[in-house]
């Protein structure tokens, strides 16, 4: 990978307030990864690349992200990234509504990315649920979204967010299958993994 290149890519997106992974989140990840590489990723939410391309270093030699953006300028945006960073080899982009999107997918991850509509978490979940292997692992980024989902908030445009937060928690907590920690790095960061 092209770190200088990925930089330039960083400094571009936060002069842009594209909503990139924040730096404490992506050290959360990696040093959960350890040195396990993996060979296949899912990413909800590609935005212009960024995450995916810092992913890349979670992978085998032979592994590769799938990523999932439904906006046309991200997505031209991201493919450009993708291959500035050097990592076009590693990186699918699906371009359209994870919603529809996902069902369609009938490959198995070792690590999928959450990060992306809020309101849509808990299907999200569901999807993820279906492809994920054994000891997979799934990283749900925004999960504690400003401190709202933790709180008593209750009010304005976010609620159906919260709500949809608050039943991945619910889910994710309750489900015997797997084993999850809820950390406050970033903007929230939910951590499963499936036993
Ligand atoms: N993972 C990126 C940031 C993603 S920001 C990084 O850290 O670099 C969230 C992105 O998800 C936005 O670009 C938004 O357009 C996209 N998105 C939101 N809802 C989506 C959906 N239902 N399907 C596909 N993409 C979606
Ligand atoms: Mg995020």
């Amino acid at each position: 990978m092209n770190k200088e290149a990925l930089e330039t890519i960083k400094q571009k997106a936060i002069q842009e307030h594209i909503p990139i992974i924040m730096d404490e989140t992506l050290e959360t990840i990696k040093k959960y990864m350890k040195d396990k590489k993996v060979n296949r990723i899912l990413e909800i939410g590609t935005a212009v690349g960024y995450s995916g391309i810092c992913f890349t270093e979670l992978l085998t030699e032979t592994g590769k992200i799938d990523t999932i953006e439904r906006e046309t300028e991200r997505v031209l945006e991201a493919k450009q990234n993708i291959k500035k960073a050097e990592v076009e080899k590693m990186i699918d982009i699906y371009e359209g509504d994870a919603v529809e999107i996902l069902p369609t997918l009938k490959d198995k991850y070792d690590v999928i990315f959450i990060d992306a509509a809020k309101g849509k978490y808990p299907f999200f979940l569901k999807e993820a649920l279906r492809m994920l292997n054994k000891n997979g692992i799934i990283f749900a980024d925004n999960i504690l979204y400003k401190g709202y989902v933790m709180s008593d908030y209750n009010k304005h445009k976010q609620r159906t967010a919260v709500r949809n937060l608050r039943e991945y928690i619910k889910k994710v907590t309750e489900n015997p299958n797997l084993e999850t920690e809820i950390l406050e790095v970033g903007d929230g960061l939910a951590i499963s993994r499936l036993k």
